[in-house]
């Protein structure tokens, strides 16, 4: 039997084409966030043809479709492997970064819940610089996220997070390396503090999983013992769609501890369908990416991992070295891996500071896709300055000679420029702090010149610096409206 199409593949096919030209360039390193290319189109070609292989399968039921725990298997074996873990850690696939982490934290708290049955809502302790997984992983779950403030290079102090243990904390989290800043926290020490109270600690290596293994410093010193090596670590998450440039849709979370990892299942035979027994958040689901993911180690194997590595230090070291010789800006901290946050130098005079997201914005009319950060003020009253962010993968390397100009022209063209100023624009909305219904949210963007047909503007420092600008719940309730509005049918 065949289907009488209503319009011909090849014209849909040819729309979703037109789509996708609009799109930020996913290849070829323009854009330095969110896309991680090894630069290789066999690659590309191996990791297409895994995905269509298993196309039809439903990752749900490794019992009815053998085929995807033999390939979970071997990849959490893989990362196992890379990450010092031995016969007593054990692992899982999942679809994402975010969902490792929220299985972190669903782990942690059962655990703790299971120790301590008469107790209220546990706290999860992490730096601020921790990624906003955690927070909606909190959120979704009901722990009260603690937030432990890092000094203004982004360094968090083990003994702060020491000084916060206590009964009612069900998980700590760091990062190897953070997202924001990428700094290695120092796992070493808080397993240490960790391992004395019985406080199980996360390690979220979901953008250094697959690339620090294979990192050295600039003096080619080894880093710190940061993954299963550190005796305290309880679980780590490693997103194999970032550094194992794999398509999106396959992350790896491993735990130490066959009974602990047992409180991340959810089973129930309590219906009258199937016994839902999995390990994971989704149901049914896809099995591409992990096929994907499984052909892309099988291809390059920890070798060929340490060669795109390599490169990404190389380009790392280099951009490092252009941002040190622009006068106005400087790299935050002491980054580990091979990304960077840029800010403004503020040892030099004001008109000759160049402000990270004018900067941002230049280098976008040339091309090159920068990751605008916004500003933050802890707790304690220290503030992290805004900043913008480069993910430098395998593939800058050979954009090098173009990017590290078009860099340093960026930061002429607005070298002195103040940063922008809302204030203005903020006198011409109304009364901010009410909560605000759909209508009222949409009437604010259109009067920002946002959302509608206008989409997202061109430059994004004023937005950014709206974002700063606005009281928190508004911010956010004002990007809900802008998100949700864009997928809203237009006819
Ligand atoms: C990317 C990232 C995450 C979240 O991962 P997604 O795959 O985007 O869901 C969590 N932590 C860190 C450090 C990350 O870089």
């Amino acid at each position: 039997m065949s289907l009488g199409f209503v319009e011909e593949p090849g014209e849909i096919l040819d729309r979703l084409r037109a789509l996708r030209a609009a799109d930020a360039p996913t290849h070829g390193g323009r854009v330095l966030s969110y896309v991680y290319d090894p630069g290789d189109d066999a690659l590309d070609d191996l990791a297409a043809a895994a995905i269509r292989e298993m196309q039809p399968v439903n990752g749900l039921d490794p019992t009815t479709f053998t085929s995807v725990a033999a390939l979970e298997r071997e990849v959490v074996g893989f990362v196992r492997g890379l990450l010092h873990g031995d016969d007593d850690v054990v692992g899982s696939v999942t679809t994402g970064g975010t969902e490792s982490c929220l299985l972190a934290v669903k782990t942690a708290r059962d655990v703790w819940r299971a120790g301590h049955p008469d107790a209220g809502r546990p706290r999860l302790i992490a730096p601020t610089t921790v990624h906003a997984a955690f927070q909606k992983a909190a959120h979704y779950l009901d722990l009260t996220l603690d937030p432990v403030p890092v000094d203004r290079d982004g360094r968090v102090s083990p003994d702060a997070i020491a000084a916060r243990l206590g009964d009612d904390v069900a998980l700590v989290v760091v990062s190897a390396p953070s997202y924001p800043v990428a700094a290695l926290d120092p796992v070493e020490e808080v397993a240490a503090a960790c391992a004395d109270r019985g406080v199980a600690l996360h390690v979220d290596a979901c953008i250094g999983g697959l690339v620090l293994p294979f990192w050295r410093r600039p003096d080619g010193a080894g880093l710190p013992d940061w993954d299963f090596a550190v005796p305290g670590v309880s679980s780590v998450s490693a997103d194999l769609h970032k550094f194992g440039y794999a398509p999106k849709g396959v992350s790896v979370l491993l735990q130490r501890g066959r009974d602990r990892q047992r409180a991340q299942y959810f089973a129930t035979t309590r219906w009258p369908g199937y016994p839902v027994v999995n390990p994971t958040v989704l149901g049914s689901k896809s099995a591409g990416p992990l096929a994907a993911a499984w052909a892309i180690i099988h291809a390059l194997g920890a070798d060929g991992f340490a060669e795109l590595a390599d490169s990404c230090r190389r380009s790392t070291e280099t951009l490092r070295a252009t941002v040190d010789g622009i006068e106005g800006l400087r790299v935050l901290g002491e980054p580990t891996g091979p990304l960077l946050a840029v800010a403004t130098d503020e040892t030099v005079p004001v008109d000759r500071r160049v402000d990270p997201h004018h900067w941002a914005d230049a280098v976008r009319g040339s091309g090159w896709v920068l990751q605008l950060q916004p500003g933050l003020t802890q707790d304690d009253g220290v503030r992290l300055p805004p900043t913008t962010h480069l993910t430098i993968t395998p593939v800058t390397e050979r954009g090098l000679s173009e990017l590290v100009p078009a860099l340093e022209a960026g930061a002429d063209a607005v070298r002195g420029e103040a940063p922008f100023d809302p204030a203005p624009l903020l006198g011409t909305l109304p009364l901010l702090d009410a909560p605000l219904d759909s209508a009222t949210a949409a009437v604010i963007l259109a009067g920002l010149g946002l959302g509608g047909g206008a989409g997202l503007p061109d430059r994004q420092a004023p937005l950014l610096a709206l974002i700063e600008a606005v009281p928190v719940p508004v911010a956010e309730r004002l990007l809900i409206e802008l998100l949700a509005r864009l997928v809203e049918p237009s006819i």
